[in-house]
């Protein structure tokens, strides 16, 4: 069975249209299937009329869920409340506002009975703001390039796999399916521009994604071996303090230059100091991880 994820804050306008198509698609596939819409907290009040518009298409023995955040949530956590009440084997995350397309969904379920395990969306023509496609660009290309992402657009939402690849971790979640081994793939899909409200996150997603890039650059690339991190960067900071060092103290011994005068000394001990300090906390990392790891098996 498939369960199809929609997450949706304020979409009062897009989500009929979107469940009238989605039906005629997922029926043209003919597999068993569930819709699993998530109020993150609506305040336009869409559940009512949601709920009549379910009870026509439910005659036709359609099956809907619907759960309900009392207070905003974010998409993760909406996300994450679909997943828990999902029933079926492969899941489909799509977004409510349109900019997804049900038609796509036939590209993604050739791939999954290839045998693929997750299949990510890459869009094509990406109808978003200026600033917006510049930075995902940024981040996918960091991520290609740093962590060898397979995902040419690792932010689109628009995504189906089997649930066994799901474990508990949420953020970066394709790029770590990757990690573990599974077969992924991705496929061009369409996006539209949106066609009622706004988007729901502001500028502040570009900072929150900096930092999300660089978490995902910790977790994976260095948290099973933090020393490699810790000792590199460690390593370099204390050898130039070292290089300082053995200069002044050339000039000293060779040609009597007088310590006092060379303040360049100060940068030296404190390149050194915070070196070491670096590479240790390499070394205390490398301990939680071998410890975490006693205590597991
Ligand atoms: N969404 C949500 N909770 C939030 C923010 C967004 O459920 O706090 C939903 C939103 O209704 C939409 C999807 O997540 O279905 C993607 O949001 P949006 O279209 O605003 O993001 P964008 O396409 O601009 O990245
Ligand atoms: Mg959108």
């Amino acid at each position: 069975m498939i369960s199809v994820v929609i997450p949706f804050y304020n979409e009062k306008e897009s989500l009929p249209i979107l469940i009238e198509s989605l039906v005629l698609e997922l029926d043209r596939l003919k597999k068993e299937y569930e819709i699993v819409l998530v109020d993150d907290g609506s305040k336009d009040n869409p559940i009512s009329k949601l709920k009549t518009q379910m009870s026509k298409i439910q005659l036709k023995s359609k099956s809907f869920k619907i759960l309900i955040h009392q207070k905003r949530k974010g998409k993760g956590e909406a996300l994450k409340t679909g997943v828990e009440n999902a029933s079926g084997k492969i899941l489909v995350f799509m977004d409510a506002d349109l900019q997804d397309d049900p038609k796509d969904l036939p590209k993604f379920f050739e791939k999954i009975d290839e045998g693929y395990d997750f299949v990510n969306g890459y869009r094509v023509n990406r109808r978003d703001n200026f600033l917006v496609k510049i930075y995902s660009k940024l981040a996918s290309w960091f991520l290609k390039t740093f962590l060898h992402s397979p995902f040419s657009d690792i932010n689109c939402g628009f995504k189906v796999f089997k649930k066994e690849v799901l474990k508990d971790n949420f953020r970066f979640f394709p790029l770590f399916v990757f990690y573990q081994g599974f077969r992924v793939t991705e496929v061009p899909v369409l996006n539209h521009p949106r066609r009622f409200g706004k988007s729901k996150f502001g500028p502040q997603k570009l900072f929150v994604g900096i930092f999300d890039m660089f978490t995902a650059y910790f977790l994976y690339k260095f948290s099973e071996k933090p020393l490699h991190f810790f000792g590199l960067l460690g390593g370099i900071i204390s050898l130039v303090g070292f290089l300082i060092l053995a200069v002044l103290a050339y000039e000293r011994i060779f040609y009597n230059v007088l310590l006092y005068r060379r303040p360049i000394l100060w940068l030296g001990v404190l390149l050194v100091i915070v070196g070491i300090q670096i590479i240790v906390t390499g070394i205390i990392g490398e301990l939680m991880v071998y410890l975490n790891k006693k205590n597991k098996v």
